[in-house]
């Protein structure tokens, strides 16, 4: 595609404030003319700051932003083809509907009768023809809504930039809101940037959603792709729900996860390759099985010969089995949580009840089974250096560890610290610490979580535990002298 085929380019473009703090880092989006294309990630990801580096409010740190082939990286906001409808709408509260869209025309000096053809013909693509006369404190919160997006569209921009614009609804008026926005697209024919945290929203709404984490773009793809082909765990984790397990791609299209190995669709991973494996709840298919119990235990024989209802699929599929252990009604569908005997835990939604206590048998077909490169592994690795004292001081803090591993190294020397996932221990108060953070991010793993802690100096470690934390939760770090090994540091 020629480069002048994209309404929208951003190159490389990051945002750094004056804290040092990057709330972009090096974010690439091409965007094509008419397409519906919506920002989604969690609370200070920095969606805000994209959109407003693409309409002119922010200027990159650093990259470019192009829009329609022409750098306007420094352009300010109101020589950029775009106009935005922010999250609180920003109307005038003493104007009434019309002067609140007709505001921009007037300051522009055009023409009364253009003025009142133009804002005529917004105000009917916004379904508010008859409102002209009404005062905006008289409207509801959808109305104002309609009124902010009349004002941003009177004057035919060729992007429009919408922030998070249907946040202050109810959930009823946020759903027809949706639809009218969807029906203003087509009937528009413009180029629509929407921000949201709210995935529903994005997968409803867009032709392509682009996943945010921290500053960077995680997938960009079709709301399909990003939900049937997450390409990382946190992909995976923040749009819908999602079996997320450890396990080993033991050669192309064959995996082991949860003690048993399946048939799955990928290759591409290596041979004997730890992975990440996504099954989505609805993807698992579950019916009741005679008792498995024998003296208090599962057992597993014969469970290959029951032969399941006729809507689980025939074949040589590899079946497990679990407890049920909870059930919820979801309004569509039930939502259970089952445990094998191995203890591993699945969620699993089926528009069949099945009742804790239940004992059921489980099967997913090799093509629902997603297979992800493991981002890290077993091991945290930090940068450090032996201390005269015969500490070492990485994570920006001093530490004690065994003698012998001191014994190949001396004060000064550069290391390459390495400490197990499992042998962090956190503890509820943060002064029992070695080190202080915060739970940053957290991932079920069916058997043990998988968290993201970062240190209040801003380094992130990687833990599993069996405790539960929440998000945001204030940590102490303790990392047990013995398990803190020292390699020799080499330039990777
Ligand atoms: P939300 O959904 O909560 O609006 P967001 O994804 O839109 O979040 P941004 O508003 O883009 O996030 O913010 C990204 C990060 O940059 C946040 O950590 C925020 O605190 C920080 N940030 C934003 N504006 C500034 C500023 N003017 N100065 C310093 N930091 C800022």
């Amino acid at each position: 595609m020629s480069k002048s085929e994209f309404i929208i380019e951003v190159n490389h473009v990051s945002k750094q404030f004056e804290d040092g703090k990057f709330a972009l880092n090096d974010v690439s989006l091409q965007v094509k003319k008419g397409e519906f294309v919506t920002i989604l990630g969690p609370s200070g990801c920095g969606k805000t700051t994209l959109l407003r580096c693409i309409a002119g409010f922010q200027v990159a740190s650093s990259g470019e932003i192009l829009l329609k082939g022409e750098d306007v990286t420094k352009t300010p906001p109101y020589q950029r083809p775009v106009n935005t409808v922010f999250q609180k709408y920003a109307l005038f509260p003493h104007l009434n509907v019309f002067n609140n869209v007709a505001f921009g025309l007037k300051l522009k000096k055009e023409a009364p009768e253009t003025i009142k053809k133009k804002v005529r013909q917004a105000l009917k693509m916004a379904n508010l023809t008859g409102y002209e006369e009404r005062e905006v404190d008289t409207l509801s919160g959808g109305q104002q809504q309609r009124v902010a997006i009349a004002r941003a569209i009177v004057n035919k921009p060729e992007v429009l930039l919408l922030d998070e614009p249907l946040s202050a609804l109810d959930l009823k008026m946020r759903h027809d809101m949706q639809i009218e926005l969807k029906e203003l697209h087509e009937k528009l024919g413009i180029t629509f940037i929407y921000v949201t945290h709210d995935q529903e929203e994005a997968l409803t709404l867009s032709d392509r959603v682009v996943v945010m984490s921290e500053g960077k773009i995680q997938q960009i793809g079709t709301p399909t792709d990003i939900y049937n082909e997450p390409q990382n765990c946190f992909v995976a984790d923040f749009i819908g729900e999602s079996n997320i397990l450890s396990g080993t791609m033991i050669r192309d299209k064959r995996v082991e996860f949860c003690g048993q190995e399946f048939d799955c669709i990928d290759t591409g991973f290596g041979e004997n390759n730890p992975v990440d494996v996504v099954i989505r709840p609805e993807d698992i298919y579950i019916w009741a099985v005679p008792k498995q119990t024998e003296n208090g235990k599962l057992k597993t024989e014969n469970f290959e010969d029951v032969d399941p209802e006729d809507r689980v699929p025939k074949g040589k599929f590899t079946k497990w089995y679990g407890e049920v252990q909870s059930c919820i009604f979801k309004g569509v569908h039930y939502e259970m949580r089952v445990l094998t005997p191995d203890g591993y835990e699945f969620l699993i939604q089926d528009y069949h009840e099945y009742l804790p206590e239940t004992e059921v048998g489980m099967l997913v077909r090799p093509e629902d089974i997603q297979i992800m490169k493991k981002e890290h592994y077993i091991w945290n690795y930090f940068e450090g250096e032996v201390l005269k004292n015969g500490k070492v001081w990485f994570l920006d803090a001093e530490w004690e560890v065994d003698e012998k591993q001191l014994e190949s190294f001396a004060p000064g020397d550069k290391v390459r610290v390495r400490v197990k996932f499992r042998d962090i221990d956190l503890q509820d108060y943060e002064e029992e610490g070695t080190l202080s953070g915060e739970v940053h991010f957290i991932l079920y793993k069916g058997n043990h979580y998988h968290l993201t802690i970062r240190t209040d100096e801003g380094h992130d470690l990687y833990v599993n535990t069996n405790d539960v934390w929440d998000d945001g939760d204030r940590v102490g770090i303790v990392i047990p002298k013995n398990k803190i090994k020292l390699d020799k540091w080499e330039n990777e």
